[in-house]
């Protein structure tokens, strides 16, 4: 039988009915889908630790027999210690320790020969003695042979559940064999030469099976040429599909804008409630410059929590009225939506302009007269929701689209506005901002085809936010500081840790509120405010704290984004430690927004894990958006990071844009490079052409070939 990359996997050898089952679910139908599936770590078993030699703390490989095993329950029975005695040839015994180890009583035998891999560490009873605690462990088979268990370096995957590490490898075996090394390579020739990289298939063997002689170290930490040319390729398919993208936009007609007559000069002073920063005039000129040119503004404006994004959005939409179009502001949620519709109204409005609210919550007659002022042009400023991108939405003549907090939106949905003005054949200027400011390299592979503008500097007159920590025990005294703010005529936020706004989650929060509300202030006012509540009860919750009838809010994450009350002066964050680090940022973000100083309190449990009480040191430390989130990137890594949805729109299997800063910008320069480069379309054609299905999915790609 041939076999070629779209090969079923039930065809490979190892690889039954019941595991292709589970490979499906991870979205492993074909050889070429396991072969992407990469080992996250590495094994020298050809040069075997010994225990004689091995130090506290260090990481071993060890091939030893079993001598003895046994499972110790725990007095109350349902959990065991497994304790395991092994020995090497050279006759060095080691102890090892399995929490939750019941599972291997009876599967163990004295004489088994076993590879250990784990951090040796002092016997805390016997501080002489030297153990493994929960070591990773294979059980050789009898056939000890067996190239791909030892003798070589030995790649380590994860396992798909009951598929576990070691058969995968043995499957994974089987599929390398079918690699032909000539195999479709997308990377161009040339490319490849300059770069040093080995040919696609070769990569692929020597990331799975490396050849004896590679470094180790390199392996594990994804620097060998073959993983290094993997991850290369595909932070280079994604940028030419921005680079691409970029093209196809930058040749669509936008409206040029007139932005330097005295009419559009005398409208933007005219709005402004307050002098603006010098960062604020800067980042207005970038875009104004943009707007005065028929090619799409494609921009992103990156500030921190509190910098003055709003008004820039503001100023930009009455820019697009004034030339006569209309604009877009979409929010991610509606509290934020109306938050900004307010505010709108408030500088827009008073100066004859038509402001529009439209978000899912609308009755349904208001709604339709809503649809129908935007239909007519009437609505010259339209903020709202997704509601904004459902399809009864028609705008008259739309020259302008604001995203608001973009992390929170997929870029197909930004997309999707932008085509409301395609309808016209003229493309929207677009104005992307957010708060969750990214490194650098970072956001070029988020945002890699729009340029970036960066609010860096805070209004005046702002006093900095006090963050501490304290526990539980201590939250008298935080209700008695809260209860003196209020005195003095402030108010203040309660944060509870709703996140999924589940049921069970909710109760544990309405159950809170009623007994602040009851015992704890019982002379206040409070507010709850959850994701559950329909728009008309979240926004009277918002109106009454606006206007401080309500003192203390009392909300789940809800408030997290955007919301702008100046006189609130204190965020007590409770459970703190189970919140992300950009979270606690924007959450602590809606205090210090006016001239007092505010307070932000972490509440957090006497114990927590080393990783938790880095967060919240991180957010005592500094106030800074970009140290935060380099930090919550370290922290979390990229994937949580970014968030599923993001993560899942980039779709690396490999690349690590933390990790690998330093191809991602190889591979965006090569890949502007060529897509820039009129000489090569062939080159280009012959990639887009080739690109399987799945890659022209994951990057939008076909469209643009
Ligand atoms: P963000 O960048 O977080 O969206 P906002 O646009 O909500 O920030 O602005 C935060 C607060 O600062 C708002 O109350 C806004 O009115 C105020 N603000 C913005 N720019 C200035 C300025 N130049 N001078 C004074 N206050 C400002
Ligand atoms: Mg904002």
């Amino acid at each position: 039988m041939t076999m070629s990359l779209s090969t079923d996997v039930r065809m490979i050898k190892g690889v039954g009915p019941q595991r292709a089952e589970l490979l499906a679910q991870r979205g492993i139908y074909t050889l070429e889908d396991l072969l992407g599936y990469l080992p996250f770590r590495y094994e020298d078993r050809i040069h075997f630790s010994k225990v004689k030699d091995i130090q506290p703390n260090g990481t071993y490989t060890l091939r030893v027999r079993v001598m003895s095993g046994q499972a110790v329950r725990s007095m109350r029975g349902r959990d065991a210690i497994y304790h395991l005695l092994v020995q090497d040839d050279a006759g060095g015994s080691l102890p090892c320790k399995f929490f939750h180890g019941g599972y291997l009583e009876g599967r163990l035998k004295p004489g088994q020969l076993l590879i250990l891999h784990g951090k040796a560490e002092v016997d805390k009873l016997r501080p002489a003695r030297l153990e493994m605690v929960n070591p990773q462990i294979e059980v050789l088979s009898s056939e000890e042979m067996d190239s791909t268990e030892v003798g070589r370096i030995v790649p380590i995957y994860e396992a798909i559940g009951t598929f576990g590490s070691r058969q995968i490898r043995r499957a994974m075996y089987a599929a390398v064999q079918l690699i032909d090394t000539r195999m479709l390579d997308l990377l161009p020739e040339e490319l490849r030469a300059r770069l040093g990289f080995p040919s696609r298939g070769e990569a692929l063997i020597q990331t799975h099976f490396p050849g004896a002689g590679e470094n180790l170290d390199a392996l594990n930490t994804f620097r060998s040429p073959a993983q290094q040319r993997l991850i290369f390729e595909e932070f280079f398919l994604y940028q030419l599909s921005l680079a691409l993208d970029r093209r196809a936009t930058r040749k669509e007609n936008a409206i040029a804008f007139r932005v330097r007559e005295d009419a559009v000069r005398e409208a933007l002073k005219r709005i402004l409630p307050f002098k603006p920063t010098a960062a604020q005039k800067r980042v207005l000129a970038e875009i104004a410059a943009d707007l005065e040119k028929r090619a799409p503004m494609n921009r992103l404006l990156q500030g921190d929590v509190g910098s003055g994004k709003t008004i820039i959005a503001l100023q930009a939409a009455v820019i697009a009225i004034e030339n006569g179009t209309q604009a877009a502001l979409m929010a991610p949620t509606e509290i934020l939506a109306v938050q900004h519709f307010l505010s709108a109204r408030r500088v827009l409005a008073k100066a004859g302009y038509g402001v529009e609210l439209l978000i899912s919550g609308l009755k349904s007659a208001e709604k339709a007269a809503a649809l129908e002022r935007i239909r007519s042009g009437e609505a010259q400023l339209v903020i709202g929701t997704h509601a904004l991108i459902e399809e009864n939405v028609e705008f008259a003549r739309l020259g302008f689209v604001a995203i608001d907090e973009q992390h929170r939106f997929g870029v197909l949905q930004r997309k999707r506005l932008m085509d409301k003005a395609a309808a016209h054949g003229h493309a929207p200027h677009v104005l992307v901002l957010t708060a969750t400011p990214i490194p650098r390299t970072l956001s070029l592979t988020l945002y890699g085809d729009l340029d970036v503008s960066v609010l860096d500097e805070l209004p005046p007159g702002r006093t900095p936010i006090v963050t501490r920590i304290t526990t539980e025990p201590h939250l008298p005294g935080v209700w008695e500081f809260l209860r003196r703010e209020v005195a003095a005529g402030h108010q203040g936020y309660v944060v509870y840790p709703v996140i999924e706004e589940s049921k069970l989650e909710l109760k544990a929060a309405m159950k809170e509120f009623e007994r602040l509300s009851k015992e704890v202030f019982p002379k206040l006012k409070l507010g709850l405010l959850h994701g559950r509540l329909s728009s008309e009860e979240k926004e009277d919750v918002m109106q009454r704290f606006r206007k401080n009838e309500t003192q203390i809010l009392v909300a789940t994450t809800v408030v997290e984004v955007g919301v702008d009350v100046p006189n609130a002066t204190v965020m007590v964050i409770e459970h703190a430690e189970r919140f992300g680090l950009s979270q606690l940022h924007q959450l602590r973000g809606r205090i210090g927004r006016g001239a007092a100083r505010s307070h932000c309190i972490l509440v957090a449990p006497m114990r927590m894990t080393d990783e938790a009480r880095a967060r919240l040191e991180t957010m005592v430390r500094t106030s800074n958006g970009f140290e935060i989130a380099e930090t919550d990137l370290l922290l979390r890594g990229p994937g949580e990071f970014f968030g599923t949805r993001q993560s899942g729109d980039l779709g690396f299997h490999v690349a690590n844009p933390l990790r690998d800063r330093e191809l991602l910008e190889l591979a965006r320069r090569e890949a502007f490079a060529l897509a820039d480069d009129s000489g090569q379309t062939q080159t280009l054609q012959r990639i887009l052409r080739a690109l399987p299905g799945e890659w022209q999915r994951r990057y939008h790609l076909a469209r643009v070939g």
